[in-house]
């Protein structure tokens, strides 16, 4: 098999290095992962969606290791969450340093330092000139589910509006918001209500449908939106979209919040995918990469928009010291580095990508921006969506050592680590090549 080692596998004093990637010894899952999944599937919830049988030991850079030592390379990164690599050392430290000293205390209660930092740095990566705030939450249906409650309690309008594709999280007023799939409300209603969506990239069907037939836009609270949009298929709007639906929201006095909790922290080559489109929201969500790995959701908005009073909103655990050191350490990791090389390797992939789908009519569609870049997987003959064939292809990477996710109804993301270099990207790219070979 293909092995390579870089520095990007192996901690700076070679200690961690856990080998080369992809190594598969056996056909899988192996033993030891069939074990554990029989103990898993008496126990877990049967909700979890699992394309494919990884059972992770450990991981470190952009190598995972599973339970029977077998190495994969990852292109998905916990669902781009692992920002600065698995384990990074200096992740590992700051988590370790600050858990000797202080894991909690209740930042809705009492200050600590870590807290402090943090919501500094964030307000300093936002744009926009004015001050800013920030509420710090354990995950992103959480920092989703207390914008929807600032938004009408800043407002004191009621109608949130949203798009189809939009995936916002889990939770009752997040799950409302989430357009992404039926599956993911089905059954769970009634939901929150004066919630309303349209086609993504779609402004203008803002003013000629919803505020023509179903609420006036002085009753409009918010506006959500995914700047490139992940869980819906990688979508990446025009630049006109998002600079049209600013405009659209000054008109109104109506809140843009960008939920970059997939997009941000430097994973499209730039802090947020809006960057691209030079558009400043009132309210940005951040969570998945900003601590990797360890929970922890962000709402950063802008000066005067976050005016509720004490106790309007509070958790017990939201910004968690542990989670603040882990996030402090990754945004100086993307800020001093790792966001450079999205940017450089995210055209790299792109490149790279086009050729496979020149020579792979079942690739089309290719498109991102960093490292959050998608294709879509078809069928040769109708052109459509082929859920299947997918599957296959999954299962195909992953038993040549290349772990990969879909999204939407038809494709397929590539959202490595921002740590990852040009040679393993390659590996990987060849691997997805070879998937294909054996699927069509
Ligand atoms: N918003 C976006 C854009 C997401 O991609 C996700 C998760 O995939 C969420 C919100 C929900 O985040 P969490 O799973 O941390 O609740």
């Amino acid at each position: 098999m293909l092995g390579i080692k870089t520095e990007n596998d192996a901690r700076p004093s070679g200690d961690g290095w856990i080998g080369p990637a992809p190594s598969i010894e056996m056909s899988l899952p192996g033993p030891n992962a069939k074990a554990m999944i029989e103990r898993d599937e008496r126990c877990s919830s049967p909700s979890n969606t699992r394309d494919y049988p990884l059972v992770v030991r450990r991981a470190l850079g952009s190598v995972v290791e599973d339970v029977d030592g077998n190495r994969f390379l990852d292109f998905a990164a916990g669902i781009a969450v692992c920002a600065t690599g698995h384990c990074h050392p200096k992740v590992v430290e700051a988590i370790q340093q600050q858990a000797a000293s202080l894991m909690h205390i209740c930042g809705s209660d009492f200050y600590y330092p870590a807290m402090v930092d943090l919501v500094e740095k964030l307000v300093s990566i936002v744009p926009g000139k004015g001050a800013k705030r920030v509420l710090l939450t354990n995950s992103g249906t959480e920092a989703v589910e207390a914008t929807m409650k600032l938004s009408r309690f800043h407002t004191g309008r009621k109608w949130i509006i949203g798009f189809h594709g939009a995936f916002h999280g889990r939770t009752m007023g997040a799950l409302s918001l989430t357009c992404s799939k039926a599956r993911q409300k089905e059954g769970f209603g009634p939901l929150v209500p004066m919630i309303a969506h349209v086609p993504y990239g779609d402004v203008d069907a803002i003013e000629s449908q919803l505020f023509k037939y179903q609420m006036a836009p002085n009753e409009v609270a918010a506006i959500f939106v995914e700047a490139l949009q992940g869980e819906g298929g990688y979508v990446v709007p025009d630049p006109s979209f998002l600079t049209g639906l600013r405009a659209l929201c000054d008109k109104h006095g109506i809140l843009l919040v960008c939920d970059e909790i997939q997009s941000g922290a430097g994973r499209t080559g730039k802090w947020f995918a809006y960057d691209h489109a030079g558009i400043t929201p009132d309210i940005t969500l951040m969570a998945k990469g900003l601590a990797s790995g360890m929970p922890l959701g962000a709402v950063i908005a802008r000066e005067g928009v976050m005016n509720w009073p004490p106790g309007a909103q509070g958790s017990t655990f939201g910004g968690n010291p542990i989670c603040c050191a882990a996030a402090l350490a990754t945004l100086r990791l993307v800020e001093s580095g790792f966001m450079a090389n999205a940017a450089k390797l995210g055209e790299h992939l792109l490149s790279e990508l086009r050729a496979i789908a020149e020579r792979r009519k079942v690739v089309s569609n290719v498109r991102g921006l960093g490292l959050m870049c998608g294709v879509d997987i078809i069928n040769r003959r109708t052109g459509k969506a082929d859920p299947k064939l997918r599957e296959k292809l999954l299962k195909a990477a992953f038993d040549r050592g290349l772990i990969m996710l879909a999204c939407g109804d038809r494709s397929i993301r590539f959202c490595p680590p921002l740590c990852i270099n040009e040679t393993q990207l390659d590996v990987g790219l060849k691997l997805f090549d070879e998937a294909l070979a054996t699927v069509v």
